[in-house]
């Protein structure tokens, strides 16, 4: 049982085309209702522009170069053809698909040419299949076996089918369907609780297998989706808040509180001697960390566990936190053990997931805690974040102050209360951070997604000047525009927007991005990153927020400027949701009103 490639390719067009998200959604849970169960996973990954999930780390391994030679090769025509059609029109699907396109033209005609054609039509489980071969083809003679899989691959696709191939193949899928867009689909499709879904989703973020259970039993097929070592799962997450005060009514009067540290956060699952790191965003990053591997391995008394904390860069002259920029310079370099040497690393550990068999997520917060403290010998490399249980106001302001001067960012306050689980994937109350930013009045950064580019002008000619940036609503699946943003770029920043930019730009505005500004060009929602402004103000060209405050206007940040933070740990549905960009609003006013 399979599904004709052609009819994803149809739906993959459709979505394209359309502006609206009701319509995307609805157009791809058409098409999962009529996948066979035994290849809606594969059609799920390919939508996603994926073979597995993306923790898996299962790469193509194929770059621009080699998939032109393929599609050269499959064609019959020269690489510099393809290559030139790429580079005029700026897509290497638009290039295959017309150079498969001509190829038709000056092949054989006729009955015989239609039935070979037919006979040999492809199908998404034949697709899946060879590209699965060709990320898995390793050692000597990789690269030809790569070349010459991808080729018989074009060489049996429609100019149509040969468009989405290539541009899976170089992962510039260009449509902007995310986890959660399918997550809706699915559930329309098989008619499944959609927060069952997203629940399973938290612990097990794969959605071609959860689109695999459910097509085969349902939401029984949920049942068996449990916190797997080895699996990520959606870390938790904190709100915010502006004073001890407001924190401390919050928690009932008792907090623990921790250091914020300024470093990436790591989810790490260890498995007998085999030690994986997850990012935020649950990619495998394991292979820039070696060290903070054989620091697990040397100080967690444990044969199976995940812990969570954060890998932070440090001086080791003086001992002194570094920020997180100083990370990302690491994680840049193609060299690891250079990079290790130049850039040594500390992992600060602040939860339990998991260990020895046991699932501790339900656990309250001091259970966990002390089973981490159960395992882990402290050392020069590893220990537990700083921390400290207050009732007093002050006294938190003296740690969060102790905390600023360590280098770190502010501190985290975490519920004591009997409820106080790990709730993965949830921005909920039981984790309230508190940060000081004392660049702004707005109080904290906020993460925006890019959704248009506006041309720049004079020295800015030929790239963008300013982006139109937007905010993420869970509720609907969508970006609200919030600022257009042109200050805090360097030119070496804007040259990077750039070029990340480029295979992200569409013709027309996304489905899921909701605009009353018309930008120049309009990109699939995916960058991700930090501006700091003046303040919250109210203003009818944005849409974040529309007629929740006063009719007819929205929300919008003044004076917004890019802090030179590029949030690629972040998938665009991690961005600042339009919720959170409210509270932020409603805090400032009240704090004014206090003045
Ligand atoms: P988010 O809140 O969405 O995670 P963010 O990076 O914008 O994203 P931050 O303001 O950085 O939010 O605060 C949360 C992050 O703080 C966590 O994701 C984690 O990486 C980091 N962190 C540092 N120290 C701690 C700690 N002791 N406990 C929990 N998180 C911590």
């Amino acid at each position: 049982m399979d599904i004709r490639f052609a009819e994803v390719v149809k739906v993959l067009e459709n979505v394209e085309a359309t502006t609206q998200r009701t319509v995307m959604a609805r157009l791809l849970a058409g098409l999962l209702r009529k996948t066979p169960p035994q290849v809606v996973d594969k059609v799920v990954y390919f939508l996603l522009g994926d073979l597995r999930p993306p923790w898996e780390g299962l790469e193509l391994g194929v770059g621009e170069k080699l998939a032109i030679r393929a599609i050269a090769r499959a064609y019959g025509v020269p690489a510099s053809r393809v290559e030139d059609a790429y580079r005029r029109v700026g897509d290497l699907g638009e290039a295959a698909r017309r150079a498969a396109s001509e190829a038709r033209k000056k092949g054989a005609t006729g009955i015989l040419s239609f039935v070979q054609a037919e006979a040999r039509h492809l199908t998404m489980g034949r697709v899946y299949e060879v590209l699965y071969r060709v990320a898995t083809a390793s050692g000597e003679g990789a690269q030809d076996l790569k070349v010459s899989l991808l080729s018989s691959l074009f060489a049996d696709a429609s100019p149509e089918e040969a468009k989405y191939i290539a541009r899976f193949v170089v992962g510039k899928m260009r449509i902007g369907i995310a986890d959660m867009t399918l997550l809706d689909a699915l559930s329309d499709a098989f008619n499944v609780d959609r927060e069952a879904l997203e629940k399973a989703y938290h612990v097990y973020p794969d959605i071609g297998r959860i689109a695999r259970s459910i097509a085969e039993s349902g939401e029984e097929g949920l049942k068996g989706i449990s916190v797997t070592p080895g699996v990520p799962v959606q870390p938790m997450l904190a709100q915010r808040l502006s004073t001890a005060s407001e924190i401390l009514g919050k928690l009932d009067r008792k907090a623990w509180c921790e250091y914020k540290y300024d470093g990436e956060r790591a989810q790490i699952h260890k498995v007998g001697d085999r030690v994986k790191v997850f990012s935020r965003r649950l990619e495998d990053i394991t292979g820039a960390y070696p060290d903070v591997v054989s620091y697990v391995r040397d100080s967690l008394a444990a044969d199976t566990a995940i812990v969570e904390g954060e890998i932070v860069a440090y001086d080791p002259s003086t001992g002194d936190f570094l920020p997180f920029q100083e990370l990302m310079h690491r994680k840049r370099k193609h060299n690891v053990e250079e990079a290790m040497r130049e850039y040594p690393v500390k992992l600060i550990l602040f939860d339990m997931l998991y260990l020895d068999g046991r699932t501790l997520t339900d656990l309250p917060l001091l259970d966990r805690k002390a089973m981490l403290a159960s395992v882990l010998n402290e050392n020069d490399n590893v220990r537990h974040a700083d921390w400290g249980i207050f009732v007093d106001e002050e006294k938190l302001d003296v740690f969060f102050y102790e905390a600023l001067s360590e280098g770190c960012e502010g501190v985290i306050c975490k519920s004591l209360a009997g409820g106080s689980v790990y709730e993965m994937g949830a921005r909920g109350w039981l984790w309230i951070k508190y940060k000081r930013d004392y660049r702004s009045e707005m109080g904290d950064t906020v993460d925006l997604v890019v959704v248009g580019g506006f041309h720049g002008r004079g020295k800015r000619a030929g790239l963008y000047g300013a982006f139109l940036l937007a905010a993420y609503d869970p509720s609907t699946d969508s970006f609200y525009t919030v600022c257009k943003v042109g200050s805090g770029f360097t030119d070496e920043d804007l040259v990077r927007m750039y070029q990340m930019l480029e295979p992200l730009r569409i013709d027309h505005r996304h489905p899921r991005v909701v605009s009353k500004m018309e930008p120049h060009v309009w990109f699939v929602p995916e960058l991700v990153i930090e501006v700091v402004g003046a303040e919250i103000t109210l203003s009818p060209l944005h849409t974040c927020c529309m007629g929740s405050v006063k009719p007819g206007v929205g929300l919008a940040i003044r004076f917004p400027r890019f802090t030179g933070r590029y949030r690629t740990d972040k998938r665009p549905e991690q961005a600042t949701t339009v919720g959170e960009l409210l509270d932020m609003y409603a805090r400032q006013k009240r704090v004014k009103a206090a003045e």
